[in-house]
């Protein structure tokens, strides 16, 4: 089917099928493109052809915010990993300057090959950092992609963003210190110019050695009053138990750090239920498998503890089966303190624009919802009261006057 240079998504329904198209207008459908990602229906098609295809859901609202109007949205986010966030024009260029290869020597290219589709499970998804890590081993690297990163997060329309990333997987290149020091002269670089705060998280490997961990708790406590907010736990989560990590995150607790941990991600509750008893989590990454265990879904509702969910990571990592399958949308009506995340925008191939977009196409998401999604971020933030509480109240002025 061909359609007039400059269509709309919606336009080429419209030439398919009026009738279709009159439901994607009223939002009882919507369209996803061929790998089925939620796309805007006043977006574009391509002018080198693109799949689409309608879904028609049960869930009839009223009109959709556009993905334009979304991106105009204050937003805040709480889990996305640095090095899952690089400009392909960016790694092609270090590559260049660092004599590595990439799997591919074009930013389209290497966007496509490091956009993880269907991963078959959480480890083979992760496979795909190895290549970003290639050309982040210079502190000149890692400064940058921190400074870029911040950029982006900004013309996303995030107020507010903590970025994680693992310090021991820059050694033996750089010290502990060094790799520490330069994402956060990054960030200060990018607040400066955009006026979007940023805080630093790092993490150790489930995979490694316990003793990594501590070393990393150490030697990041150093740095608490200069943008390192909290300590984080990542990595292949079955098999390789948080809790043998106690010892780091008690490390970091008693040197004033937050804790959050990966959990529920790749394992089960009771992946969830260490890292909340065992380690002294305050918050928990992703956190999808939760209502397997209504005691403790009922544990984390009481306490408000937050959980920085990731609706299309959890896709490609088969975490659930589909997106309309994702818990996100039950967790927030059961009262659970949930906030939207990409985990990462290069390897997921989404901006968190996009992820609210799907949050409201695909669970059914009122404004309203959205608006307090946005709130409860911001309210989870690892931030000091006395910012916190200017955050909130500027996000929220912000949303109000929308
Ligand atoms: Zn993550």
């Amino acid at each position: 089917m061909t359609v007039a240079p400059g269509a709309s998504v919606r336009d080429a329904v419209a030439v398919l099928d009026r009738e279709l198209a009159d439901l994607v207008g009223r939002g009882v459908a919507y369209v996803t493109d061929g790998v089925g990602r939620p796309v805007d229906a006043g977006e574009r098609v391509g002018e080198g052809g693109a799949i689409f295809r309608v879904v028609v859901s049960a869930r009839q609202g009223p009109p959709r915010l556009t993905k334009q109007a979304l991106r105009r949205w204050p937003k805040a986010e709480l889990h996305v990993h640095l090095d899952g966030c690089l400009r392909p024009a960016t790694m092609l260029e270090l590559a260049r300057a660092q004599g590595i290869r990439l799997p591919a020597d074009t930013p389209d290219g290497l966007a496509q090959a490091l956009y993880v589709k269907h991963a078959k499970s959480l480890e083979e998804y992760l496979t795909k950092y190895e290549v970003t890590l290639s050309v982040m081993q210079t502190a000149a690297a890692l400064e940058r992609i921190a400074y870029e990163f911040v950029l982006d997060a900004a013309a996303d329309g995030l107020r507010y963003v903590e970025v994680r990333y693992s310090p021991l997987l820059h050694r033996p290149a750089l010290t502990l210190a060094r790799a520490i020091e330069a994402p956060l002269a990054g960030i200060k670089r990018g607040e400066a110019e955009t006026g979007t705060k940023v805080g630093l998280i790092v993490c150790g490997i489930r995979t490694r050695a316990p003793a990594e961990s501590l070393e990393l708790a150490r030697a990041a406590a150093g740095y608490r009053t200069a943008g390192v907010v909290a300590f984080d736990l990542a990595g292949a989560e079955r098999g390789f138990p948080a809790r043998d990590h106690a010892a780091a995150f008690a490390y970091a607790a008693q040197h004033g750090m937050a804790c959050t941990c990966h959990a529920g991600e790749g394992d089960g509750p009771d992946s969830i239920h260490q890292a909340l008893h065992q380690c002294g989590a305050q918050r928990i990454g992703h956190g999808t498998r939760l209502g397997e265990d209504p005691a403790l879904l009922a544990y984390v509702i009481e306490r408000k503890i937050p959980l920085e969910m990731c609706l299309t990571s959890n896709l490609h990592t088969h975490t659930v089966a589909s997106l309309a399958e994702h818990p996100f949308k039950r967790y927030l009506d059961q009262g659970v303190v949930v906030t939207l995340n990409t985990d990462g925008r290069l390897v997921d191939g989404i901006s968190l624009t996009d992820e609210y977009f799907v949050a409201q196409s695909v669970l059914g998401l009122t404004k309203a919802d959205l608006a307090r999604v946005v709130l409860n971020a911001c309210e989870s933030a690892f931030l000091p009261e006395f910012e916190k509480v200017a955050l909130v109240s500027r996000v929220q002025s912000e949303l109000e006057a929308l």
